[in-house]
């Protein structure tokens, strides 16, 4: 049963803005998260605001290297989308290994990154990214890099009233490869246990840029910056990649829970990173 609340579907995005300004008023997008708390009583919302006639807030594009997605754009968008396909190859993969069809269809990206989880399966590939999001609220709008987002566990910068409206990220030159693994206790539908996403760029045989972005093993989804930094600059080596893997690992404070012990998510953190890395670098080389 659901508690007592209003719903309000404006249709343009001042108006939202406006609504969500009331205390107590929270956005829906595709309710894979908010529709099953309400009903659990996890949440109890005096005013809920869809987000469904607000077309301005879907949509993907590329223009002069950015590439520049709404926040209420569904999973199944992503996967259905070339520029997505050609300049965010991890982030095709996680919504690939993303729940199950219906919730794909109806479930929007900037929902994932709200919800907080460490386990929401999109981040870690945004974080490989550099992404940024843009804050709108009835007060203005700010951007700011998907890493500063995230200050707990299911904790962000939010202020009352804001709405992911945005997330960008600059278009990947052709030396690079970016590549996300879900490790969960089954193929479909499961909640990540390890999720691991890297970029690399390479020039002239070295590494210049490296990213492992690592989710589901500490409160937030963060970077390794000490495996990043030990292969940035560097023609890569199995030593490096090993070091890099170990590095991770170390990095990560997973928990025990019911779908794995922290001993099993550490370890399946240093495989996964070494394995990325690993063949990411013999693509590019
Ligand atoms: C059966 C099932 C399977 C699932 N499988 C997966 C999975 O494999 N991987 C995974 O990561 N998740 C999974 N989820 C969780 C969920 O589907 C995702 O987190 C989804 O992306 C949430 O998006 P939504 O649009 O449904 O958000 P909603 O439920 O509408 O909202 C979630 C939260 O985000 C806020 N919000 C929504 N839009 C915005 C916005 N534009 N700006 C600011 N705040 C906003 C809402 O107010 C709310 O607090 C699953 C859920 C279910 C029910």
């Amino acid at each position: 049963m659901y508690a007592t609340f209003d719903l309000d579907r404006p249709g343009d995005l001042a108006a939202a803005l406006a609504i969500l300004r009331t205390k107590g008023a929270v956005a829906l997008a595709g309710g894979t998260n908010l529709i099953v708390d309400m009903r659990a009583g996890r949440e109890r919302p005096q005013r809920v605001v869809s987000l469904d006639k607000l077309g301005v807030l879907r949509g993907i594009r590329q223009a002069r290297g950015q590439v520049t997605i709404g926040g209420r754009t569904t999973v199944t968008d992503l996967l259905l989308s070339p520029v997505i396909a050609k300049t965010a190859p991890a982030l095709v993969e996680s919504a690939r290994q993303f729940a199950g069809q219906m919730v794909r269809n109806t479930a929007t990206v900037a929902g994932n990154i709200a919800c907080g989880s460490p386990a929401a399966d999109l981040v870690p590939p945004l974080f490989a990214l550099d992404a940024r999001l843009t804050l709108v609220s009835a007060r203005g709008r700010r951007t700011v890099p998907i890493e500063s987002f995230f200050i707990g566990y299911k904790k962000d910068i939010r202020r009352p009233g804001e709405l992911i409206s945005r997330i960008s990220w600059k278009a990947p030159s052709s030396r690079s490869c970016a590549l996300f693994y879900k490790l969960a206790r089954r193929k479909g539908d499961a909640i990540t246990v390890v999720g691991v996403a890297v970029a690399l760029d390479v020039e002239r045989g070295r590494c210049r840029r490296a990213r492992v972005a690592l989710g589901a093993v500490a409160p937030t989804v963060f970077r390794a910056r000490e495996a990043e930094a030990i292969l940035e600059g560097q023609t890569l080596t199995p030593e490096l990649i090993e070091s890099a893997a170990e590095a991770a690992a170390a990095a990560a404070r997973p928990i025990d829970d019911i779908r794995a012990s922290a001993a099993y998510r550490r370890h399946g953190v240093h495989a996964l990173v070494r394995r990325l890395i690993g063949q990411a670098w013999e693509k590019l080389a």
